[in-house]
């Protein structure tokens, strides 16, 4: 019997289990992948997280980003830079591999290259059910398997479709050199309700698409082959291979992260900014809050997780609704969108401060919004004025 088990091992069961093990619970984590392995992901992480971080991450970072060169359907590229940084890039594959060294030293038991199957929960316990029949107990639960996972999907029947769907590909740099570094480059208007990026790393750029899924419908590869032929950075560089994958971004019906004993964290729970797509920081963050959570249960011999539910409502949740009323603004007009912040950079400039946490989401949506309407544009006013309200 453990004192939690950790479904899946990426940043969120890795800092779940680091969190726990560091405390001096019994702890086993299951991944059915053997580390290092391969995510499909940007592996942009904003600055804020090393306001959460325990330990150091500055071997696993390749780049840092002072800002981005955007672009509108890959053209009327500008660079927005700015003298702080907005993001470090990673490679997943070495960065979740750090992670989970970390938790092995504060020591938890790890199990890697097996599946979970399924979980249950009865008699004070919750029972994991693998692959070969093998089983595994604990006291507590936390689902942290990811968007491809079943602890979100079958044990709290979340919704696999409220996401965005995506293509991926690693494209080792080129001729052009590394003349692209330093910075993130974004694109508007490529996808429905999403955007396009290339973020360099040592070695290559991580290139991808993403949109919402009901809205792309089938057409993700068309998007992303349009995006990667026609954008300027990425002139003469060969494509090999691609990954398709989705982002499970936050919607209203996810926000029941507990269920007895089981408690979810990360991509499993659909803690993703749905603005930005970002999840890494939040799989980290909801991931030691879910631990301290377990943490309080266990010293008082409970099952009482309440405190979890609370604190995300508060935190996170309402970060997620104000970056949702943003994604709405930006994404059902990125032609207009693309039209403000070319006229003025400020807009962009303070939402990076949003990116670095010094600024909360609604907040910037409020002054974002009064700035534009205090504007000589009289057809941007009209538009605003008839569709959006300050939060
Ligand atoms: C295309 C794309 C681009 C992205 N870009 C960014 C970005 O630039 N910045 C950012 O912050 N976020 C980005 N994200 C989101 C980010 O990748 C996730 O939010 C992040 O990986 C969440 O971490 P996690 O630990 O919750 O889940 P994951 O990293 O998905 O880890 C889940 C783990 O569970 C394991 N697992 C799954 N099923 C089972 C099972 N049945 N049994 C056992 N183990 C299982 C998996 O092997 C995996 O190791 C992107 C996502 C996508 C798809």
């Amino acid at each position: 019997m453990y004192d939690a088990i950790i479904a899946g091992l990426g940043p969120a069961g890795s800092t779940a289990a680091y969190t726990l093990a560091t405390k001096g619970w019994k702890v086993l984590g299951i991944d059915k992948a053997r580390f290092p392995r391969y995510k499909s992901c940007g592996g942009c992480i904003s600055t804020k997280i090393e306001r959460i971080l325990d330990f150091d991450i500055k071997e696993t970072l390749e780049e840092t980003a002072f800002g981005a060169t955007f672009t509108y359907k890959t053209g009327r590229a500008m660079d927005i830079l700015s003298d702080r940084p907005v993001g470090y890039n990673v490679m997943r594959d070495v960065f979740d591999n750090h992670l989970l060294n970390k938790a092995k030293e504060a020591g938890a038991e790890v199990i890697e290259g097996l599946r979970i199957r399924g979980v249950a929960e009865g008699g004070g316990f919750v029972t994991v059910f693998c692959d070969g029949g093998q089983e595994f107990r604990a006291k507590f639960l936390i689902g942290s398997d990811g968007a491809s996972g079943v602890v979100g999907r079958e044990y709290f029947g979340l919704d696999p479709k409220e996401a965005a769907i995506s293509i991926t590909a690693e494209v080792p740099y080129g001729p052009a050199g590394k003349t692209v570094q330093n910075r993130l480059f974004i694109d508007f208007g490529s996808i429905p309700f999403g955007y396009g990026w290339i973020f360099p790393k040592k070695d290559c750029l991580s290139v991808g698409i993403a949109g919402d899924a009901a809205k792309v419908g089938g057409r993700v590869k068309d998007y992303f082959n349009e995006f990667v032929s026609t954008h300027e950075t990425l002139k003469g560089l060969k494509i090999d291979h691609r990954d398709g994958w989705t982002v499970p971004v936050f919607y209203s019906g996810a926000a029941t992260p507990v269920r007895g004993r089981v408690i979810l964290a990360g991509d499993t729970g659909h803690l993703v900014d749905p603005f930005l797509g970002e999840g890494i920081y939040y799989a980290i963050r909801t991931a030691k809050a879910a631990s301290v959570a377990i943490d309080t249960a266990l010293k008082a011999g409970d099952a009482d997780l309440s405190a979890y539910k609370e604190w995300l409502e508060k935190e996170v949740y309402a970060e997620f609704r104000a970056a949702e009323k943003l994604s709405d603004l930006v994404y059902n007009h990125p032609r207009l969108w693309y039209s403000i912040i070319e006229k003025d950079h400020e807009i962009m400039q303070r939402y990076y401060n949003v990116i670095r946490g010094e600024e909360a989401v609604d907040s910037f949506y409020n002054w974002a919004y009064n700035k534009v309407k205090s504007k000589p544009w009289k057809v941007l006013r009209r538009w605003l004025e008839s569709r959006f309200m300050p939060a």
